[in-house]
């Protein structure tokens, strides 16, 4: 351990307990070691986990995020959704060693000596493990939006600590935050329409006509679970479930999830429809003679359909 280690600790405190407990804290003169940095927040609900992992990107030793005792968030639930958060974090963090170093307390207003004491359990706490392994990794860009700033700096954490092999992981029931999933098909009842493709607003869902057959596949790591996909499809062929795969993030793997064959235009011999779709027209009697053919080439047979139609007028 480096001689002398004094940690840097970052302590992200809501503004209507844990920040006035720091204050009482203050003007009853207790003693505290000068390892800590408050950030004050409104709530602890405002804490979001990329606030954390910057923190630990740029190289803080330890992170707290303290709040009101459950059942006194002065906006409700804050203090328990930023308990989920850290939740999700530590479990997300594990194989990183990083989870010991970040920590959520409650502390009210008026417990200045409970403050007091969360500042030297922490420090102790990382004085023992030492410097973060993160000091001095480069800082990676900021993405285009939240989710790709959560990959840049999940991804800069892993590098920076030379995790060649991401282990998986997935939340459990208490860890879980909202606005991860992914989309389920069911292959037996996709008919390969393409809604849930044109409708899907993060551009999760992709099709690829190839080889005479339509393949649908999706992104696991942008999906918001909107649900959207779920309301548009006429099958009800695709549930969203929610959860988070630490591997599939991180790799953006693509999963394929149901392949059709494609039936050919009767008259440019191109693939154009997929073969389950083509069977639900006919149930909604649509006449034979339009299934096989693809728009491109019906609006030519219509088009000479209406010109042969004037000329014998
Ligand atoms: S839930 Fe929303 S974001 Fe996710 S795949 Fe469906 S439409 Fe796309
Ligand atoms: S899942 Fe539903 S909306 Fe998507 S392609 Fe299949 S049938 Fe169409």
């Amino acid at each position: 351990m480096e001689k002398d280690f004094e940690p840097r600790i970052i302590a992200f405190c809501c503004n209507w307990c844990a920040y006035a407990g720091a204050d009482m804290a203050g003007v009853s003169r207790l003693q505290m070691p000068s390892t800590f940095r408050i950030i004050r927040v409104m709530c602890t609900g405002r804490v979001d986990p990329l606030f954390i992992l910057h923190a630990f990107v740029k190289g803080a030793d330890g992170v707290i995020v303290a709040g009101c005792h459950p059942g006194d968030c002065h906006y409700i639930s804050g203090n328990l959704k930023a308990k989920q958060r850290i939740e999700f974090l530590k479990g997300l963090l594990e194989q990183t060693g990083l989870s010991e170093r970040l920590e959520m307390y409650y502390v009210s207003a008026g417990e200045g000596n409970k403050f007091q004491q969360m500042i030297h359990e922490f420090t102790e706490r990382i004085r023992k493990l030492g410097p973060s392994p993160l000091r001095n990794i480069p800082v990676p860009e900021k993405g285009k939006n939240k989710r790709e700033t959560l990959y840049n700096e999940l991804l800069a954490i892993f590098r920076g600590l030379g995790i060649e092999e991401i282990k998986p992981w997935k939340p459990t029931e208490e860890q879980r935050i909202p606005g991860f999933g992914t989309p389920v098909y069911d292959p037996e009842k996709c008919v390969g329409c393409g809604a849930c493709y044109m409708n899907c607003p993060e551009g999760v869902i992709m099709i690829e006509d190839v080889d005479g057959k339509r393949k649908i596949k999706h992104y696991h790591w942008s999906c918001v679970t909107c649900r959207t996909c779920e309301e548009v499809c006429p099958e009800d062929a695709i549930k969203v479930e929610e959860g988070f795969d630490l591997e599939a993030f991180l790799n953006k793997v693509v999963h394929e999830d149901v392949e059709l064959p494609l039936i050919k235009c009767r008259i440019c011999g191109r693939f154009f429809v997929s073969a389950p779709m083509v069977e639900k027209a006919k149930e909604k009697e649509v006449p034979l003679e339009l299934l096989d053919v693809c728009p491109e080439c019906r609006q030519k047979l219509v088009g000479e359909e209406l010109v042969s139609i004037w000329r014998n007028m």
